[in-house]
């Protein structure tokens, strides 16, 4: 029988690394309900929509191609840069070469990548919180330390200059920027963009822009391409985008990174060792989303719209629950600190963080959603709502029944 102890002990490199949290309640909610137990799961970010179909299409006429069945340039198809350059154009208003695309094997890939590219052992990267929970991880495998700057619910989770600037030493590599934001659904204004950029350049520091919620925003609300914003900042800036979100397209793995040149040229050679090229099938596929209409993701966005606003309203309902109207991604992000330190739930049991709220939550009241500690912001929660209509009423109605019990 396999054991969790190795004979002989694991790099300290690996040891150091917490496991994927969203992962990880995704894995115990799917066990769950392979027990049979009906569960609501709003734990892992991905549309519950299909591919669009010309864009499966394109991979099935790949997949009788011969030419696919080859290794194909490490940075990625050269038509695929070519359209994810037109694309930038596209959405962020400014020119970039092909040269400087680099295909990812997923958003996640380019992220991962943009720290080893430019880290060194000891380096600090700021990373403003509630943040993704890959990042510190990704940071400290790249030899940096993470640095962490909360932003909370009172002030909308917009990061401040101020605080970044106390949070600055003689290390700081890099910051990283994410707006549309996971997981607090939250776009950060014009001006905190601008102000972050403006800072990089007077610091000589890096900007990583994490981009891949660009085209989900609500009310109106448009997202800022900081390379855009202040085109100074092109010069340090890498930003990281795919296919996932915009194309319904999780289960694909292509996403790119688009860099100063000489950082897409490094990447190139750290993949060269890494990965090779993008399965060729999923790179075709992304031609056609690429360069296609966004049809399909002004359709999902409507639909996450009606959501958005269904959840959070059923998340205010909740006594002790807070949570702030976020203007983009597919997360509601309530603050649930009025649910700690009192006797909650059928059993009338005391819960202390939201980690042991969110365990409680998924075991008695059979709702899945990722506790504030997976980003840097213990007495929160994190709720997608890329999810169908019925499990956020039937979700909601669960929460409430098992919270004010
Ligand atoms: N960045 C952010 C902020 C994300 O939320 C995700 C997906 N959860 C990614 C990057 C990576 O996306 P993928 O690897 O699926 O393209």
């Amino acid at each position: 029988m396999p054991t969790d102890q190795t004979r002989l002990p694991l790099s300290n490199r690996i040891d150091k690394v917490a496991p994927s949290a969203t992962l990880a309640v995704d894995m115990k909610a799917k066990a769950m309900k392979a027990q049979g137990i009906d569960i609501i799961g709003f734990g892992v970010g991905e549309p519950n929509f299909a591919t669009p179909e010309a864009i499966v299409e394109a991979a099935a006429a790949a997949v009788v191609n011969p030419a696919n069945y080859k290794y194909s340039p490490t940075p990625g198809l050269p038509e695929l840069r070519q359209a994810i350059a037109s694309k930038t154009l596209r959405d962020s208003g400014y020119e970039v070469e092909p040269e400087q695309v680099v295909v990812t094997n997923g958003g996640k890939q380019a992220v991962y990548e943009a720290f080893q590219l430019i880290v060194n052992d000891g380096d600090e990267v700021i990373i403003p919180s509630p943040y993704w929970t890959s990042y510190p991880e990704m940071v400290k495998l790249a030899g940096g330390k993470p640095v962490e700057v909360f932003a909370g619910a009172d002030v909308n989770y917009e990061p401040n200059l101020d605080d970044i600037e106390a949070a600055r030493t003689d290390r700081t590599k890099a910051i990283i920027v994410t707006s549309p934001n996971n997981p607090t659904g939250a776009v950060w204004s014009e001006r905190t963009i601008r102000d972050i950029a403006e800072w990089a350049l007077d610091h000589n520091i890096w900007v990583i822009s994490d981009e891949i919620y660009e085209h989900l925003t609500y009310d109106g609300v448009k997202t800022t391409h900081i390379g855009a914003a202040v085109p100074q900042i092109r010069e340090q800036l890498i930003v990281l985008d795919g296919v996932a979100k915009t194309y319904a397209m999780p289960g694909w793995r292509v996403g790119w990174m688009v860099a100063p040149l000489a950082v897409a040229k490094a990447a190139s050679k750290l993949q060269g060792h890494m990965t090779s090229n993008v399965n060729n099938i999923a790179q075709r596929a992304a031609i056609e989303a690429v360069s296609g209409p966004l049809d399909a993701v002004a359709m999902m966005r409507d639909a996450f719209n009606v959501r958005r606003l269904a959840i959070v309203a059923a998340l205010n309902d909740i006594n002790g629950v807070h949570c702030p109207m976020p203007e983009g991604a597919f997360y509601a992000f309530p603050n649930v600190e009025g649910l700690l330190n009192r006797p909650m739930g059928p059993n009338g049991t005391t819960f202390t963080t939201s980690a042991e709220l969110a365990e409680a939550l998924l075991e008695e009241g059979h709702v899945a959603a990722v506790p504030g500690e997976a980003f840097g912001a213990p007495g929160y929660m994190r709720f997608s709502y890329a999810v169908a209509d019925e499990e956020i009423t039937e979700g909601m109605r669960r929460f409430k029944e098992w919270a004010e019990a």
